[in-house]
């Protein structure tokens, strides 16, 4: 049965994509099953994997109208099956957006994409949702079905602000509608150790969450490779291997690996 993830951050261009889209690459990279949902209409983590959402024929947003099966809707890309790190696709694009205002009048809307994953848990070890930086309806529809959150952050002082925010939405899903959900842990990302604020942020994040097990031990330096990427079609573990930002990114599937068997 696979085991579902949201990278979710209401905040903006904190690195929930990047981590997605390498999660992903390593995941497949160390022989796990996986299926990458873009659940944001900027359609970034579709591009980021080869496809152009341009062309898309299905994506999640026909999934989440109930007018294509999961199974109908997913592509793969040729440049990560040459790789030997391919990985299931269930694309988005503009379109999406559109399905916000749409599922708005509809039954079960914020369940939709719980319904449509089921029937495809056993094809994969891994999910992972690329959710938009809002809390929104979709963003909902991801945590609905997850069985838990991966918080990219940057050690900044505000992130830890905006994290309240999340921690209080998780709380209410946890109650409200999905009891399986929690924070799997939060991802430094970006990091520099140079700079002494970041040091800081990351020590204050330490000695908040390490104890309840909320902190990955692995940190995500900032590495220019893992920005150029992108503009290849490519995420940074496939773009370039032994950069310090891929290598970072496998020891983090290496380190989910690892945490899922204690789930
Ligand atoms: P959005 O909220 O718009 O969906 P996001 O949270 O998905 O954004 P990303 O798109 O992953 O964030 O990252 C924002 C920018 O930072 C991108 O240009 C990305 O290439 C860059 N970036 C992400 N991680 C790193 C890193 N570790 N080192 C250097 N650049 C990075
Ligand atoms: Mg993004």
């Amino acid at each position: 049965m696979a085991k579902i993830f949201c990278i979710a951050n209401q905040k903006g261009g904190v690195g929930k994509t990047t981590t997605t889209v390498n999660l992903a690459a390593g995941l497949a990279k160390v022989g796990q099953r996986v299926l990458m949902v873009d659940l944001d209409p900027q359609g970034n983590a579709t591009m980021g994997s080869g496809i152009d959402k341009r062309q898309l024929e299905l994506s999640v947003y026909d999934v989440l109208l109930e007018s294509a099966s999961v199974k109908e809707a997913c592509v793969q890309s040729g440049k990560l099956q040459e790789a030997q790190c391919a990985y299931d696709i269930l694309g988005a694009n503009r379109e999406l957006a559109g399905a916000e205002v749409e599922m708005v009048s509809l039954e079960r809307r914020e369940k939709r994409l719980k319904s449509a994953l089921a029937t495809v848990a056993d094809d994969y070890d891994f999910v992972l949702i690329d959710c938009p930086p809002s809390l929104s309806l979709l963003t909902l529809n991801g945590l609905c079905c997850a069985h838990g959150v991966i918080v990219p952050m940057q050690c900044e002082y505000f992130a830890l602000e905006g994290l309240a925010d999340l921690v209080n939405t998780i709380k209410q899903v946890h109650a409200n509608l999905n009891r399986e959900l929690k924070i799997i842990g939060l991802l430094r990302v970006m990091f520099d150790p140079r700079i002494t604020l970041q040091q800081q942020v990351s020590q204050e994040l330490d000695a908040r969450y390490r104890a309840k097990g909320q902190l990955f031990d692995t940190v995500i330096p900032r590495n220019v490779r893992l920005a150029e990427a992108p503009s290849y079609g490519l995420p940074g573990v496939v773009f370039d291997p032994s950069s310090k930002g891929a290598q970072a990114f496998v020891a983090f599937a290496q380190e989910m690996v690892e945490r899922v068997k204690k789930m």
